[in-house]
């Protein structure tokens, strides 16, 4: 039903890449999480393809197929290991929206390009040891000085930052105001003295993805390198996440397709009492609740992304679909894993990989007690519509 709602080429581009996860991905799985890394002719097709800029608009050099082709061809990916979404969410997401967003002419014509292409990788410099869910509470400084601003502090848990080229980075200029117009967005590139790379964090889930510590000593940045006005960098940040949100639902909803199919592979061949586990109700009952809360988060993903393509920017709708989608994956990764019983267990079936790696789509880009926040303001400021 929702194909007529999309254009002809979205749909068979999805097709490309979903030929592109079957052939060159799915195959090198093992390879992948050996070698904590996506191997360099793979890369280059993502590449080729025009993976890492499908959000950024044809003129910039990128696919342009907005946040619903975005959000199809994530789910795609949802197949393949998980080192790919890490590899092309933060170029097509929070690396690049705000610049898209709120930028100069200048600043996306000498950046997006290289971004859309994949020749330069990109993070997002929000949160700090003192500041996740509470952004707004952030104490990296950003002081004026002459046509240059003075950035000092410390990020944390950034997301591609010991091999990003392009930095996004949020300041507080003025620490009285704070989200109230004295938080600032900022372009740092790679090499800039006074960023540096500090520590990288071991984590349970997403073993090729890099992320680190960024540390600012008085790390001078040019006054053309501020993203839109100086004091509306908290709410670029906010509108940046709303995509990167989507997204993250529709890469879950991938994950969680994947992982119904292993469970109702497993369970047509799995005999126990002399019959596939298949034949039991307490286990078709299982795979019926992941299909149906599968269809619903698809559902509600795919309705979220068409209206926001639409430029319906209501930021509680992708709360809800990032919110619905990652906690029905963490369900399904959890009822596979029953379904393969202790082989659900072992390193050799993928399940745990899958089960560990979902758990981090409840924390990124907000907590679901932060989506649920979002949500709730827009129930209670009579602001939601359905
Ligand atoms: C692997 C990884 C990659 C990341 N990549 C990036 C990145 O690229 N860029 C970036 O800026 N950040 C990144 N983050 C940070 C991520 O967005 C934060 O971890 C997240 O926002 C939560 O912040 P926190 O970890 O400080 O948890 P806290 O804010 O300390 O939260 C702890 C707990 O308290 C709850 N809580 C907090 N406030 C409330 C409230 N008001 N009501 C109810 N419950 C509340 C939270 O939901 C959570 O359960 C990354 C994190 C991880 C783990």
């Amino acid at each position: 039903m929702y194909k007529q709602a999309i254009a002809k080429e979205i749909l068979d581009f999805t097709d490309t890449v979903k030929k592109f996860v079957k052939k060159d991905c799915e195959p090198i799985d093992d390879l992948i999480e050996a070698q904590g890394k996506i191997p360099e002719p793979v890369v280059q097709k993502v590449r080729d393809l025009g993976l890492y800029g499908m959000t950024i608009p044809t003129e910039y050099g990128g696919l342009g197929i907005g946040a619903t082709g975005y959000c199809l061809v994530a789910k795609q990916m949802g197949w393949a290991h998980g080192a790919f979404r890490s590899l092309i969410a933060v170029n097509n997401g929070i690396g690049s929206q705000a610049i898209l967003l709120a930028g100069s002419e200048e600043q996306k014509q000498k950046y997006l390009p290289d971004l859309a292409a994949g020749k330069k990788l990109s993070c997002f410099c929000l949160t700090e040891p003192g500041a996740g869910s509470d952004a707004g509470a952030m104490t990296t400084t950003a002081v004026k000085d002459g046509k240059f601003w003075v950035l000092n502090g410390l990020k944390h848990f950034i997301t591609n930052a010991p091999i990003a080229d392009v930095f996004t980075v949020l300041a507080l200029n003025d620490k009285e105001k704070r989200t109230k117009g004295g938080i600032t967005a900022f372009i740092v590139d790679k090499g800039t003295p006074g960023l540096k790379i500090g520590q990288l964090h071991e984590h349970m889930g997403s073993k090729a993805a890099h992320q680190s510590e960024v540390i600012f000593e008085d790390c001078r940045v040019p006054e053309e390198n501020v993203i839109g006005k100086v004091g509306e960098g908290f709410r670029t940040a906010m509108k940046t996440l709303d995509i990167g949100r989507l997204t993250l639902a529709a890469s879950c909803i991938g994950y969680a397709e994947k992982l119904l199919k292993m469970g109702s592979d497993y369970a047509k061949v799995r005999v126990q009492f002399g019959k596939p586990i298949a034949e039991f109700q307490a286990i078709q009952w299982m795979l019926a609740d992941c299909a149906t809360e599968i269809y619903a988060a698809d559902c509600m993903m795919l309705d979220a992304a068409l209206r926001y393509d639409a430029g319906e920017r209501q930021g509680a709708l992708a709360s809800m679909a990032k919110l619905y989608a990652s906690e029905i994956a963490c369900k399904v990764a959890d009822r596979v894993l029953q379904i393969h019983g202790g082989m659900g267990y072992m390193v050799e079936t993928k399940v745990e990989r899958y089960y560990r790696e979902l758990r981090l789509y409840r924390l990124v880009e907000g907590t679901s007690e932060i989506q649920r926040l979002v949500i709730s303001r827009a129930v209670l400021k009579d602001e939601l519509q359905i």
